[in-house]
């Protein structure tokens, strides 16, 4: 058999496999969510093969156990603490714009305007729009009047004269508030956009950014944590296989690649939440039309570094969609002015 024909006859194998298993697994009829559940086992097996190489290969690290089990207790707690992030954050939502839309719908909300509890905005007169995702909250919206409520809502978070169409999805066809993207991988409005997460298979936007920097911090843990077992093990003055210390080599130099990224990653992403900014934002600011004509080092949407932290991610405003209008001329004029003396002892910046 030549070497296409057996490539033909695997190929036709595996369709038939997938034929037989999508009733029962309706997801791995759609290549997209195949995709994805392949990388996810994927995940699972490269967390398994590190821990695994290292309990088969490394004595010591047994013998540890058995003397002090809470060092590798802690170990496995973290293991598995990574991969139930990676799952909680990949099912989340990123906080699509039409959920929020519908959530003002169904539960009758009022869309209520909050004072910002800075002494800054707290003089301004913009305050950001939340949306309860639960009837909980006072007020109705007249149902069938939703578009048009939504649409005066949204204009309200711009400059006075702005066209609704400017800021009309073409694809969603609904007003935009500011810092929303749409995805097309999604193919979904999202509020607070960051990216688009292959690795997660979901977006990063303002539902889950939190948990997405939470899954970071534990992978670069884990990580770290799994180096220092590993180095332990190469260290370790005792007589073993040549072949095996080339296979914890090899996952020694692939590990520290990762890390390197996943460190750089974790700065990157809590400079964000430090100034209250999204990937988005920061790369395409130049394209996105009310940041462009602000200075670089000016963050419009920024609440002084404490607030921002607070926001992101100790807010008991858990379970609402919160829209920010963009700051007024004065807002952002405040902001550009350069720090004096007596701004560094007030600490202005946070
Ligand atoms: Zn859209
Ligand atoms: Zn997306």
């Amino acid at each position: 058999m030549t070497s296409m024909g057996f490539c033909r006859l695997i190929r036709v194998s595996w369709d038939q496999a997938l034929e037989r298993c999508s009733p029962v697994f309706p997801c791995l009829s759609d290549p997209a969510r195949r995709t994805f559940l392949g990388l996810k086992v994927a995940l699972v097996m490269l967390h398994l093969i590190y821990v695994g190489v290292l309990f088969l290969f490394d004595t010591n690290l047994i013998q540890k156990t058995k003397e002090e089990p809470w060092y590798i207790a802690i170990y496995l707690l973290v293991f598995v603490a990574t991969l139930a992030q990676y799952f909680f954050t990949s099912g989340s939502s990123p906080g699509y714009v039409i959920d929020a839309m519908r959530a003002g719908n169904e539960s009758h909300a009022t869309f209520r305007k909050t004072s910002m509890t800075s002494k800054r905005s707290a003089s301004s007169q913009s305050g950001s729009f939340t949306i309860p995702i639960e009837e909980n909250q006072p007020g109705k919206i007249t149902p069938g009047n939703n578009t048009t409520s939504w649409a005066k809502l949204v204009m309200d978070m711009y400059p006075h004269g702005s066209s609704v169409r400017n800021w009309t999805c073409m694809y969603c066809n609904i007003v935009q508030p500011p810092r929303v993207k749409h995805c097309h991988d999604c193919d979904k409005c999202v509020l607070q956009f960051d990216h688009h997460c292959l690795w997660l298979g979901t977006c990063i936007g303002q539902g889950n950014h939190c948990r997405f920097w939470w899954y970071i911090a534990e992978e670069t843990t884990l990580c770290i944590w799994t180096g220092i077992l590993y180095i332990t093990y190469l260290k370790a003055n005792i007589a073993r296989a040549w072949w095996k210390d080339g296979i914890m080599i090899l996952l020694l130099v692939a590990l520290s690649i990762c890390l390197i990224f996943l460190l750089l990653l974790l700065l990157f992403h809590s400079y964000l939440v430090l100034t209250n900014q999204t990937t988005y934002e920061l790369v395409r600011r130049r394209r996105i039309p009310y940041l462009r004509g602000i200075p670089e080092r000016v963050y419009p949407f920024s609440k002084g570094i404490c607030r921002n932290l607070y926001n992101f991610c100790c807010d008991p405003r858990r379970s609402i969609y919160v829209m920010e209008p963009l700051p007024t001329s004065q807002e952002l004029e405040a902001k550009s002015r350069p720090y004096t003396c007596l701004d560094v002892l007030c600490c202005r910046c946070c």
